[in-house]
């Protein structure tokens, strides 16, 4: 069996779980089969425990898909003074895992809107970030979900969302290219129509 094809399995599993037809003991199983196909014995005292430590490990990289990040943005503060400029998160760190090879994405992301008569809270932005961070991902498609779910909630004059991240798929495996890292942006609304807006991101992003 593929790598591709255990993973497939895995995730299957996982959804399986959270449905209540399959346990953690069934889980633990597959992750016996994958340490058996790699070539190692699971019974060994130094990997007995692992399979349990896996799917803990698991609970917490895919965390995101117990959560509904439209949700997090719900509530929202009217009193700002007409408070009307550029809101900056910069820099929040997020794991995740690509999705074609469960490879960890390491990174950060810089969450920015102009206000409509209300805010919302900034560490909810963060969880927001984190929501999408913790599934199976790609980073265009991370990128995109975060500012279309900011604009789609909180329906600001605008939102503009960077990522920059590490792939471990292509640093520690593959074409092994360690120093590189992978930028995407997705601009809607202001931060799409005015150059000047969108500088303004730009030079805030290190
Ligand atoms: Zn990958």
């Amino acid at each position: 069996m593929s790598s591709n094809v255990h993973a497939l399995e895995l995730s299957k599993a996982f959804k399986r779980v959270d449905d209540g037809l399959l346990s953690e003991a069934d889980v633990e199983e597959a992750f016996r089969t994958i340490i058996r196909w790699a070539g190692d014995n699971p019974e060994r005292p130094g990997l007995l425990d692992t399979p349990a430590r896996l799917v803990r490990s698991f609970r917490e990289f895919f965390a995101g898909y117990n959560q509904d990040p439209a949700s997090i943005l719900k509530t929202t503060f009217g009193e700002i003074e007409g408070y009307d400029e550029m809101i900056v998160l910069r820099g929040i760190g997020f794991e995740s895992h690509c999705e074609h090879h469960l490879a960890p994405i390491v990174g950060r992301a810089w969450v920015a809107y102009v206000p409509s008569g209300r805010v919302v809270g900034i560490s909810k932005l963060a969880r927001v970030v984190d929501a999408y961070a913790n599934r199976l991902q790609i980073q265009e498609k991370m990128t995109a979900q975060i500012a279309n779910t900011i604009d789609e909630v909180l329906k600001p004059q605008g939102v503009g969302v960077i990522l920059k991240a590490t792939h471990h798929c292509m640093t520690t495996r593959g074409v092994h290219k360690p120093d590189t890292d992978l930028v995407t942006s997705r601009m809607l609304g202001c931060f799409r129509d005015s150059p000047l807006t969108r500088q303004e991101l730009l030079s805030l992003v290190d």
